[in-house]
């Protein structure tokens, strides 16, 4: 006579099936050893490993030859967080909501001083590495050094395969869902054509961001550079994630109370982009903090 076990094990044909508990049991051991085998995978593939032979992106590491070299200086010590530099990559660059190519982020800590917390902000773009791991990583040649050795995108050739988005060690660079193509700083290199300095740049009301030709002593980069290493020995320049080897065109105005250690931890990395939970506005209001925060 049947039990009600083989009833139960009947399947939709009226046969007795195998122990279905035993089937679901196996798939499911075999369905997570799929993941933890996929995670392992995912570990061990390095950001190097997507990088192309050399000879595929020798030439598009080049800079045209035009005698220039732009690069950045932020101050950490002066930005307080009034996001215009923002706002104003996205008016000239068409960037949609909920997308960065720039992005302030912000770090709070206790002073040294016992005075209460302060917050460091940090207004972070593309750093238009010397040795870029985007331009290495991409597979369809669309990535490449601009005019002064801006890392730009060619947008006739690039087909949003995201490789650039894995390797950039700063999480400089989103894939637009409609396009499906590489979006990041390009040092609004239309504009430097007729003389004009990224809108992020002129727009910043507290003098944070200085942009302009390293090699031209009179550029607003050059200047500040001179001024601190000469004149405020307290502010060091510091470049971010030294380690990656990228050698980065931007760097940061740090001392001891704005240290780097303590806001590198916040940037993006490899695979990420900026997001708009980095703003976190709402953890502003939480219950107390306003009366923490007088
Ligand atoms: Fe490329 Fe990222 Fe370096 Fe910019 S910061 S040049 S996107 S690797």
């Amino acid at each position: 006579m049947e039990t009600s076990e083989q009833a139960r094990e009947r399947d939709d044909t009226g046969q007795v099936g195998p122990d279905r508990r035993q089937v679901l049991k196996t798939g499911l051991t075999a369905a997570t050893g799929a993941v933890v085998a996929g995670e392992a995978a995912a570990q061990a593939r390095r950001p190097e490993d997507l990088f192309l032979p050399e000879e595929e992106w020798r030439a598009r590491m080049t800079a045209p030859d035009d005698g220039k070299r732009y690069g950045w200086v932020v101050d950490t010590r002066r930005c307080f967080g009034c996001h215009g530099c923002e706002v104003a990559c996205k008016a000239e660059n068409d960037i949609p909501l909920g997308n960065y190519i720039r992005q302030t982020f912000y770090h709070d800590h206790e002073c040294d001083s016992g005075s209460g917390v302060a917050r460091i902000m940090v207004p972070m773009a593309c750093q238009h590495c010397e040795d870029a791991p985007c331009i290495k990583a991409c597979p369809c040649g669309s990535l490449h050094k601009g005019p002064g050795g801006s890392v730009q995108v060619n947008y006739d050739t690039c087909s949003g395969h995201s490789a650039c988005k894995e390797v950039c060690p700063y999480g400089a660079i989103y894939i637009d869902p409609v396009a499906n193509q590489a979006i990041k700083c390009h040092n609004c290199t239309h504009r430097l054509e007729v003389g004009l300095e990224p809108p992020c740049a002129s727009t910043c009301p507290s003098e944070a961001l200085y942009f302009g030709d390293l090699n031209d002593p009179e550029s607003p980069v050059s200047k500040i550079s001179a001024l601190l290493e000469i004149e405020n020995p307290s502010g060091k320049l510091a470049t971010l994630r030294e380690e990656k080897g990228t050698k980065p065109r931007m760097r940061f105005v740090v001392d001891d109370e704005h240290t780097m250690e303590a806001w590198e931890p916040k940037i993006p990395r490899e695979g990420e982009s900026y997001a708009p939970e980095a703003y976190d506005v709402y953890g502003w209001g939480e219950p107390g903090w306003e009366e923490e925060s007088r």
